[in-house]
């Protein structure tokens, strides 16, 4: 039930991000949403998350031009994201109030900036500042509402995050910006604070090796690929030299470590 709700929950919040990562700077957030290429209004069986994607496959109801895969994407990974923090969510609720709610909070909210920072990397490639730090703000937070113990590392906790954050920090230096942006590094410290030093460390050279999986082939068959509706826009003119948004790779690596600790699940690591 708690996992049906949250699942809901999840697939509202993540419409709400869809909206935010595409007007974010361009367009006031109120107002209603409208086709991008004809300017058709949508009314609200249009806006219904997922479904409505699903039944118009994809395209605008007036025009008929590409609606992108983006919008179900992001609503289907929060939907999905949020439901499997209802488990935990019951733990948070053994807290006394309110950090037990505060506690709830704090997880689904570093959810939705861990979504909405990489769709929003992946379409600009660029970590808006404001939601790197957010997101720090959130993991820092979300290691004090648990109880803690009263030998509790305090020095190693501080420094989670800038330890976790210094291999990017370190290419972004030495590459003059190049390889790697500062707003890789800057989104690490929250990965270091969430997950502890040694675990956030694990997850970023993780996402290189998830960020090789993925891309290699994707770069190999590009010529295929970019003629697949809805993904097109996305791959189109990738190749090795062109600018490769690794927000995604670091949120994904993140997720998986996360659920990992969450769960206590022992991760089969490659290191
Ligand atoms: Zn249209």
């Amino acid at each position: 039930m708690t996992i049906l709700v949250f699942g809901l929950l999840g697939l509202i919040i993540g419409s709400f991000l869809n909206v935010i990562v595409l007007r974010k700077g361009a367009r006031p957030i109120t107002g209603r949403s409208s086709c991008m290429s004809c300017g058709y209004t949508l009314h609200w069986y249009d806006l219904i998350p997922i479904v409505s994607w699903l039944a118009l496959r994809g395209r605008c109801r007036k025009c008929g031009s590409c609606v992108s895969i983006q919008y179900p994407l992001v609503e289907a990974s929060t939907a999905i994201l949020f439901a499997l923090l209802a488990p935990i969510s019951i733990i948070g609720f053994s807290l006394p109030f309110p950090i037990d709610i505060l506690f709830v909070l704090d997880y689904l909210a570093i959810v939705a900036f861990l979504v909405a920072i990489a769709a929003y990397d992946f379409l600009h490639t660029i970590i808006p500042d404001g939601w790197a730090y957010s997101f720090g703000a959130l993991a820092f937070v979300s290691q004090l509402l648990t109880p803690l113990p009263i030998d509790f590392p305090w020095m190693q906790f501080f420094l989670a995050g800038p330890i976790a954050a210094s291999p990017l920090f370190f290419l972004w230096l030495v590459s003059g910006g190049r390889w790697m942006g500062l707003g890789d590094a800057k989104l690490s410290l929250g990965i270091g604070w969430l997950l502890g030093p040694i675990v956030g460390l694990e997850a970023v050279m993780f996402s290189f090796i998830l960020g090789t999986v993925i891309l290699v082939p994707l770069m190999l068959a590009e010529r295929a690929i970019t003629h697949m509706r809805g993904f097109s826009v996305a791959v189109r003119g990738l190749t090795m030299k062109s600018e490769v948004p690794f927000g995604p790779f670091l949120i994904l690596s993140c997720l998986i470590f996360w659920f990992a600790q969450l769960y206590g699940v022992q991760l089969p690591l490659p290191f």
